[in-house]
């Protein structure tokens, strides 16, 4: 099984001010603040890792999201930060992978970033976050999307709404279909894509069969008709959507172990297989041969 869409729970690389923003989102207290402030100390990803195990997962993508300039710089540089990334990755026997963050308000220097790292093994693609306050089709992005597809870097965009305190791409979803239109071999994922807005994800993943994918992430948060209706419009894009736990933001919120366990007795084991490991695959790898 791979989970195609984690997070290192490392206070150290994360923005201030998106800690704050998740905090409030749990609760308005101090309390929360403090408890948050424990619980992003697994630096080295030990939690992470005994948690996969226990939950069947085989390997994981540590997403990095460059909040910096957006949110506030973290402790630790964004160049730090890629560098602890691929240390722990690199440390975890194959488990964990990372794709590097991207925002172009950095200029040459973030995309130097991704130049650097995309060529090491322990990083797999790329992370964009457009509420951050960029468009997918923002001519700002065009090296990185070249880069990508002339090196076969996949990339995971964020979709759907953020925190409050961060703007919405207003040009969505037509800034993607630019994007694969200039691209149309470039390997894109849609996070959260089939949480928040199902029927207009499914649409687009219609539209371009070969190289988009959506993924599940932020499913806890649907309620049990809600995880029905999504489960089954897998079946209508067997082949592009991928499982993505968002960890480690679901131990707030319920049990991923028995939502696991209700998707795995809910889908047929075709439809299984293609979710929980066969998609990733080829959102990472391009490797599947399409029927
Ligand atoms: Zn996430």
């Amino acid at each position: 099984m791979i989970d195609v869409h984690v997070h290192l729970a490392d206070a150290r690389c994360l923005s201030p001010g998106f800690v704050a923003g998740i905090g409030a989102s749990i609760g308005d207290d101090s309390r929360v603040g403090r408890a948050l402030s424990l619980y992003l100390r697994d630096r080295d990803g030990r939690r992470l890792l005994s948690r996969m195990t226990a939950h069947g997962i085989a390997k994981s993508v540590l997403l990095i999201a460059d909040f910096g300039p957006a949110l506030g710089e973290p402790p630790l540089t964004v160049e730090e930060i890629h560098e602890h990334h691929a240390a722990v990755a690199g440390a975890s026997g194959g488990r964990l992978t990372f794709f590097a963050g991207f925002d172009p308000a950095r200029g040459e220097r973030g995309l130097d970033l991704v130049r650097r790292w995309t060529a090491e093994p322990e990083c797999e693609g790329v992370k964009l976050y457009p509420p951050c306050g960029f468009e997918l089709d923002d001519e700002r992005l065009l090296p990185l999307w070249r880069h990508c597809n002339d090196n076969n870097v996949p990339v995971l965009t964020h979709s759907g709404p953020s925190l409050p305190v961060l703007g919405r791409p207003r040009r969505y979803p037509d800034s993607l279909q630019e994007v694969l239109r200039r691209f149309p071999d470039l390997r894109v994922a849609l996070a959260h894509g089939m949480i928040w807005d199902l029927d207009g994800t499914v649409q687009l993943l219609q539209r371009h069969p070969a190289n988009l994918y959506a993924d599940i992430s932020s499913f806890h948060q649907l309620s049990a008709p809600d995880l029905d209706r999504m489960l089954d419009a897998c079946a209508k894009v067997p082949d592009q959507v991928l499982f993505g736990s968002d960890a480690p933001l679901f131990d707030f919120s319920g049990s991923l172990g028995d939502r696991i366990e209700e998707m795995r007795r809910r889908l047929t084991p075709t439809l299984r297989t293609a979710l929980f490991e066969a998609n990733a695959r080829s959102f990472l790898y391009g490797t599947r041969t399409r029927v």
